[in-house]
């Protein structure tokens, strides 16, 4: 049932709370607000802020020039915060490291290592919230209670460890699997859902804010284990398929297949498969319809206005906004920017993109045509360089940066990094960068992904995601020999298919069946796939 022959793919394709002991001094500041004066109200924002930065941990690494610095060794998805707003559980009240405690579980397992263990309460509430709005999942669950097609299945996994997907890993084991996990993220963990993970007999290794040395030791715990040898990989980033090919050749003897999430671990994978390296199948789920249609566009659809909210208070109706690339993401966030009444410039240089955002009833201008009056540059391209210290140095006073595309590269922050220029660090994720003449430029997330660094992504679109993984892992898993071979697939469009269908009961929605002649006629199979593969949607 589960099975469906799949294509070699085409080539690469708060602000805090303020805590309940809040000091005299901003209370007195809070009584005056009502009444105060500007100047109050900047101590108050000022005092607040300081509030909010004391509540992270990102003090403990102070910014301006002097960053807390990654080895280049650890990859750059490894280092982008993952709905980091999202955990409520700070780790600053406990500086032991996890490798150093003893903790065991509930039924006497210490079979993993999370922050700590006594949080697995709160983090299984937040994975039933997080069940509530990824009921594909649930009801695959209900229909593996008969058959188990994950049974046998091996499963080491690395990917951001959150409700969500405490709900996909909870998924394969109910479908039959034993996982093993890890992180993809240091800072994406929510440590009371790892903890969770952990009650339950997962073998989680991960916490929020891991070093380098933590990130790999984490990997190594799920793959070396005496008496346990994975035969799946679930991927994201490709930093565990690289550990496995470094360190441990020999486990691909047993793997039949890794699914891939992410654009840079199907890059990877897609190298070794060029350079006859890849010695097993793998499914690229990054280039689904059902993750980029849904993942790219109504992610970020949702996700942009509330990074922005966060990080800036900032009020879109009239504002001006340059948005850089009119993909998917760039579609998305100038979807939510319009709705808000913003007035919305594009940027591209594919003239099929440039012609719909014309269409859509978007400016099509040059980057140096706007630069000096907008209030928010919004990169979404995947490219490099999109945003120069020059466009920098042109830009107005307070005007907002951030990037929705690929981490780090498309706004040109290493340029920033220069004597006459100071940063400031005014908020968790947000500074000002000030020019000699007193200009300041907001810049969110130092560049990185702002939706991922700054604010929740909405769980249905990560259910999509989630379910498209499961479904892959189950496909290649039972594929029989010479479905596949050492190569990196597409997913099946009848799987794309069903896992859309799959979240079609959310909405009460009712499919239209075809009739026998209405198949006929468009030569299709009545239950699909329904459209070719060169569809575009
Ligand atoms: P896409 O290829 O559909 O769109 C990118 C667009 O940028 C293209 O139309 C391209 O022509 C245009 N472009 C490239 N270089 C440009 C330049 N110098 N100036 C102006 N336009 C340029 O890709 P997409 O699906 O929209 O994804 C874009 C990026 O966002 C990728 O790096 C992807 O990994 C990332 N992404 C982010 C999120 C998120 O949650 N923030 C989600 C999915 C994908």
């Amino acid at each position: 049932m589960y099975a469906v022959i799949s294509q070699p793919s085409p080539s690469p394709p708060p602000e805090a709370q303020a805590p309940s002991g809040e000091t005299e001094n901003l209370r007195n500041l809070r009584q005056r607000r009502r009444t105060g004066s500007s100047q109050d109200l900047l101590s108050l924002r000022r005092l607040q802020i300081q509030f909010a930065d004391d509540m992270q941990e990102f003090t403990k690494f102070p910014t301006k020039t002097g960053r807390r610095s990654l080895s280049r060794s650890i990859s750059q998805s490894s280092t982008d915060s993952y709905s980091s707003a999202a955990s409520y559980t700070d780790s600053s009240d406990d500086e032991v490291s996890p490798r150093e405690k003893q903790q065991t579980n509930s039924k006497g397992s210490s079979n993993f290592c999370v922050k700590n263990i006594k949080q697995a309460e709160f983090g299984r509430r937040e994975i039933e919230i997080a069940e509530q709005d990824m009921s594909a999942l649930i009801s695959l669950r209900k229909r593996a209670q008969g058959e188990k097609p994950l049974a046998g299945a091996k499963i080491v996994g690395c990917t951001h460890i959150t409700a969500q997907t405490a709900v996909l890993i909870e998924t394969l084991c109910a479908l039959g699997a034993q996982c093993r996990w890890s992180a993809c993220n240091i800072y994406s963990t929510q440590n009371e859902v790892a903890a969770a993970l952990a009650e339950a007999g997962v073998a989680v290794f991960a916490w929020k804010g891991e070093s380098e040395d933590d990130f790999w030791w984490c990997i190594d715990r799920c793959v070396n284990m005496d008496g346990w040898q994975a035969n799946m990989i679930l991927d994201d980033g490709g930093d565990l398929t690289h550990w496995v090919y470094k360190k441990y050749p020999n486990v691909f003897k047993k793997i039949r297949g890794i699914v891939e999430e992410s654009v840079t671990g199907v890059h990877r994978l897609y190298q070794l498969s060029k350079a006859g390296k890849l010695c097993v199948p793998a499914m690229n789920v990054n280039d689904s319809v059902t993750k980029q249609k849904f993942d790219n566009l109504y992610c970020c659809r949702e996700s942009i206005l509330d990074g922005l909210k966060r990080t800036t208070d900032v009020m879109f109706g009239g504002k001006q906004v340059v948005v850089c690339g009119y993909g998917e993401v760039g579609k998305g966030c100038c979807a939510a920017l319009k709705a808000l009444g913003a007035i919305v410039y594009i940027t591209e240089i594919d003239p099929i993109c440039a012609l719909q955002a014309c269409m859509d009833g978007f400016r099509v201008v040059k980057l140096n045509e706007v630069i000096r009056q907008v209030d928010v540059v919004i990169t979404c391209t995947g490219n490099k360089n999109v945003v120069t210290r020059e466009h920098l140095d042109r830009m107005k006073n307070s005007c907002i940066v951030c990037n929705m595309g690929h981490s780090n590269t498309e706004i040109d922050v290493t340029s920033l990094r220069t004597p006459e220029l100071t940063w400031e660090r005014v908020r968790s994720q947000v500074d000002h960068v000030i020019w000699p003449d007193g200009k300041r430029v907001v810049l969110l997330a130092e560049g990185r992904l702002l939706n991922l660094s700054c604010s929740t992504v909405p769980t249905f679109v990560l259910s999509i995601t989630a379910t498209t993984q499961a479904l892959a892992l189950i496909e290649l898993y039972n594929a029989p020999e010479g479905r596949y071979k050492q190569d990196v697939y597409l997913l099946p469009k009848k799987m794309d298919e069903y896992v859309a269908s799959l979240h079609l009961p959310s909405f009460d929605a009712h499919l239209t069946e075809l009739t026998d002649d209405q198949a006929k006629y468009l030569g299709l199979n009545k239950n699909g796939p329904f459209k070719p593969n060169y569809y575009r949607y």
